[in-house]
């Protein structure tokens, strides 16, 4: 097959840092060879089809949760319910996904495919095959990797790679400044030309107040989201860890909530201010959750994500698990009776930016997505080189894996804690993510791409170190017996993992 054309190396644009407004990449559309002459139709013999039949099939942006056939035809979804087996071509595929749960194919914005440059973590091929195989069909990846990803030239090198190696849609984002350095503008019409879905400087935060007032103002021209990691490096210093009982208890540099709730006020306030949309990413502490359901119900346009790490795990996993379990643990949704996963105290995979916070913290997080504040689930998936992260807690990087295990969790914590019916957690892993980036996937409407995650509510399994598709085994979730399981996941009406 011959490779779609894109920006080659030897092109000006790999050396321009900006380009014009207008540029646009020179992308091949993908075309049916067979249907060149007559337009697509399902009369057309090199169709591509596949009837899911007999699943529950949910789908929060149309408010339908029923059991019934999903036809897929040319990576489009063609038909749902009754109609769908009538149309199906003949030869076309089937598959039997009866007792299964059939949902738009979920939705990441926030992973860390650290491509380019830090590639020994993580690539774009590696880390597609893991949202494959978590049931993810789209990420969304953040600006923060070596170089940062801040011009055009970089927004077409992802885009080229994830065409040649990825198994499921990969949107990046851009940086708000250059080099994530806090201190210019990125050219943020170009990135927006390029292609991003949305600018942050993810990992860092923007600290220049007017800085950030000046980027929220040039987006709105361009309708692009502006994501935001909330951290004030004045008050955060050099933590590396929560501050509270337990960071004081092990001796270790306090991260304290207050970090984190001063940039989420600043971020309402400008947001108030300007009239553009800021996206708090990775909410952990009460305070910030406080903030944004209150602003919201004044109608700021501002909202908020949370990772499964939040809404499952608090600070004492640092102490090593048995003084986990034998308190906070007690707010895990853990299947069955079976013995509890075992960690030593200073575990790295339990470190993270922004820091696993207390019981109390997490029990705001969890009233934050049941209530809608937070309307997003993330996964945060920060890949590390196991020599990173054995080392001392105080130096390893932050940052932990979380694409195969984010449905699990989030099906723990929400659907089987009886906290939330199933079809709002898939709505906060689908339509609500799509409507940030203004995508038109994230549902199964007739027409939509056909993107679809098919999985086992029920399903307890023991997630593995050795199964990860991902490059890193960063993973605080290892050995723990997890409920609910993605069984197919389908991109564009090909079924990409199984
Ligand atoms: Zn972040």
């Amino acid at each position: 097959m011959e490779r779609v054309k894109g920006i080659e190396p030897s092109h000006e644009a790999w050396k321009a840092s900006v380009l014009p407004l207008n540029y646009t990449r020179n992308r091949a559309q993908p075309t049916n060879p067979a249907c060149v002459v007559n337009p697509p139709s399902l009369a057309c013999a090199a169709v591509s089809s596949l009837l899911l039949k007999g699943g529950r099939v949910i789908d929060p942006a149309n408010s339908r949760d029923e059991t019934a056939d999903v036809l897929l035809v040319d990576g489009r979804v063609a038909a749902i319910g009754a109609d769908a087996l009538g149309q199906a071509p003949e030869g076309g595929a089937v598959e039997d996904v009866s007792g299964k749960v059939v949902c738009p194919g979920l939705i990441d914005i926030h992973v860390h495919f650290r491509e380019p440059g830090q590639t020994a973590k993580e690539n774009i091929e590696t880390g597609a095959a893991a949202a494959a195989r978590g049931g993810f069909t789209t990420v969304v990846c953040m600006p923060n990797t070596s170089p940062a990803i801040d011009n055009p030239g970089t927004v077409a090198l992802i885009q080229d790679s994830a065409e040649r190696s990825a198994k499921v849609n990969v949107l990046t984002t851009g940086a708000i400044t250059k080099g994530i350095a806090g201190e210019e503008l990125a050219p943020i019409g170009s990135l927006k030309s390029a292609g991003v879905v949305a600018i942050t400087d993810d990992g860092h935060c923007v600290q220049d107040n007017d800085l950030m007032r000046r980027a929220l103002e040039y987006t709105a021209m361009f309708n692009l989201p502006v994501m935001d990691h909330c951290q004030d490096y004045s008050l955060v210093g050099s933590g590396v860890m929560h501050e509270g009982y337990w960071n004081s208890t092990l001796g270790l540099p306090g991260w304290p909530s207050a970090g984190e709730e001063m940039i989420v006020a600043r971020n309402i306030l400008l947001a108030e201010k300007t009239g553009a949309h800021i996206h708090c990413q990775h909410m952990s502490a009460a305070g910030s959750i406080r903030l944004l359901r209150e602003a919201k119900s004044r109608g700021v346009p501002i909202s908020g994500e949370a990772c499964p790490h939040h809404f499952t795990l608090t600070d004492a996993t640092i102490a090593g698990s048995e003084k986990f379990w034998a308190e906070d643990g007690k707010g895990v949704n853990y299947p069955g009776d079976g013995e509890r996963p075992a960690w030593p105290e200073f575990d790295t995979n339990f470190k993270m930016n922004p820091p696993l916070r207390s019981a109390a913290d997490r029990e705001a997080v969890i009233e934050g997505i049941v209530d809608g504040t937070l309307e997003i689930i993330s996964s945060d998936h920060a890949p590390h080189c196991d020599y990173e992260k054995e080392v001392e807690f105080a130096n390893a990087p932050f940052g932990i894996t979380g694409l195969e295990n984010q449905l699990a969790v989030a099906l723990m914590q929400f659907y089987h804690s009886g906290r939330m019916p199933l079809a709002d957690v898939i709505d906060r892993l689908t339509v609500a993510p799509a409507r940030l980036i203004r995508s038109d996937r994230g549902t199964l409407s007739v027409g939509a791409p056909a993107d679809v995650t098919v999985f086992d509510p029920d399903a307890e399994w023991v997630f593995r170190r050795e199964d990860t598709a991902s490059k890193a085994t960063n993973n605080p979730f290892y050995d723990w017996t997890l409920k609910g399981r993605p069984v197919m996941t389908i991109v564009g009406g090909e079924i990409v993992w199984q």
